[in-house]
């Protein structure tokens, strides 16, 4: 008998990822990744078209097919996009309407003339409370507002995420409803607290003509379920196309950085578990049981996606900071000089130096200061004091970053699994824990490598998730 397969997907900025995944034999808890692939965005199959998605999905599963022997085992599919594309489609034809506008589109100065989106963000400033995410001129709501003042809203369409399309898609007609999920929808103003549109977007819509966008028929997507819970099962006209059961199951998706965190951490964490990404930037997610927000500092909770109805809810906390690894490629440190470097370096001791490692002035959390200058002076005459210090100064906005969650309700850190090009050094893995391990006198803070980081395995973890759990 064949094993149960589950598929994550993942939208990207620069391409798409499919990992297919099964439990191992001995260790239930665990899975396998028993297939990946990604497929790079290029001319002709763009970021910002939702044919290109479609494409990738299909291109994607007919590789897994040929390499697997077939996806009849295939149980439930996950899809994970970017945080805030989104695009209008008719809710019966599911043709596209309205083009998307991606993770990083700006309503304005994207168009010639941008007077129908600073009138959409005079709205959202009315209505929405201060400082709220979904206030961004990026975020899902300022989107869907300037279309609305662009053109009037046809009476079929419905605004669908990057990651509810391709879902939306699979399940094709089999469903009038369009589903969206807990993530995406948190930047389109979803109150995650209480599980319902809040009463001030109704108003917002009235004002813009839109009395009824709540209801049935509306334009917002009408059942928003916990990512990873049964959304619908897959058209049998999509499943003998893609070559999958009948039954496969689709599954509330999420966005690509929390997709990161289920990959480094699981679905299933202990309160305390975070994982720090150590990029070009410096980002933090961490669990957590109470729900945390400071808008001054772009400190918000996701909801955690919950498998069973009597859970309480708990929270996927963030931050992040401007500081990161893009520090040592301004300052011409190759990756393997920091590699060399780094071994000489002696973790248990501290630097004298005492660095804010910024490219450039401003910095929005552990601190929200636009003025907030780089500290890198003064520069030692050897090259390794110098890392030392850069090294250490990020740790300190790490260690800073996680007193200012602790400080707004999450508890202390437990294990931190770390990503990103910085994870790959050992020797700034045992400063940032023993800086952890002082702040919080507690000498069980661990800090680690995470094994897997791919958005789309953490796809096809909740994917698998909630399958199990149901069972
Ligand atoms: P991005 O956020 O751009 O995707 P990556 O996650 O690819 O970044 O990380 C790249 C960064 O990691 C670079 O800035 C590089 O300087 C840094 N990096 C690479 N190797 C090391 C290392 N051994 N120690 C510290 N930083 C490193």
């Amino acid at each position: 008998l064949q094993s149960r397969r589950y598929v994550g997907f993942d939208l990207g900025t620069s391409g798409a990822r499919i990992s297919v995944i099964e439990q191992e034999e001995q260790d239930q808890s665990n899975y396998r990744e028993v297939h990946a692939e990604s497929i790079k965005w290029n001319g002709s199959d763009a970021y910002d078209d939702a044919n290109s998605w479609m494409n990738a999905v299909h291109s994607l599963l007919r590789g897994a097919s040929i390499s697997l022997g077939g996806l009849n085992s295939v149980a439930s599919i996950c899809v994970s996009g970017t945080s805030a594309s989104c695009l209008l489609m008719d809710r019966t034809t599911m043709e596209v309407t309205r083009k998307p506008r991606m993770y990083n589109y700006d309503v304005i100065g994207s168009t010639k003339d941008d007077k129908n989106a600073k009138e959409a963000m005079e709205l959202l400033e009315k209505h929405a409370p201060p400082k709220h995410t979904a206030r961004a001129r990026t975020g899902s709501l300022a989107k869907l507002l300037t279309w609305i003042k662009e053109e009037p809203l046809s009476e079929n369409e419905v605004l669908c995420h990057q990651s509810d399309y391709v879902s939306q898609k699979i399940m094709g007609k089999s469903t009038e409803l369009v589903s969206s999920d807990w993530h995406n929808c948190l930047k389109l103003g979803y109150d995650v607290k209480n599980t319902k549109w809040p009463t001030w977007m109704a108003d917002c819509f009235t004002e813009a003509g839109y009395s009824d966008a709540l209801s049935e028929n509306g334009i917002l997507p009408l059942e928003i379920v916990s990512p990873g819970a049964r959304m619908g099962v897959i058209h049998n006209e999509v499943a003998r196309e893609l070559g999958l059961p009948d039954d496969c199951v689709i599954v509330g998706g999420t966005t690509d950085s929390n997709a990161a965190f289920f990959a480094a951490a699981g679905t299933r964490p202990a309160v305390g578990t975070a994982v720090t990404s150590l990029g070009s930037t410096l980002a933090m997610k961490q669990m957590s049981h109470e729900y945390v927000e400071d808008a001054s500092r772009g400190v918000y909770s996701h909801r955690f996606p919950s498998f069973e109805e009597s859970e309480d809810a708990t929270w996927l906390v963030g931050g992040a900071s401007n500081v990161g690894c893009a520090i040592l490629r301004k300052l011409e440190f190759s990756n393997d000089e920091l590699a060399s470097l780094s071994k000489e370096i002696d973790p248990t001791k501290d630097s004298p130096l005492e660095y804010y490692p910024l490219v450039k002035p401003g910095e929005r959390f552990p601190t929200a200061d636009s003025d907030k200058q780089p500290v890198l002076e003064p520069v030692p005459a050897d090259r390794k004091d110098y890392l030392h210090g850069i090294l250490q100064g990020i740790s300190d906005v790490e260690r800073d970053g996680f007193e200012v969650l602790q400080e707004l309700g999450a508890p202390p850190p437990t294990i931190v699994w770390t990503c990103g090009g910085g994870s790959n050094n050992d020797v700034w893995s045992e400063m940032r824990e023993r800086r952890l391990v002082t702040k919080f006198d507690n000498p069980d803070i661990k800090v680690k490598k995470a094994e897997c980081t791919e958005a789309s395995y953490g796809a096809a973890l909740l994917a698998a998730a909630t399958f199990i759990e149901c069972r």
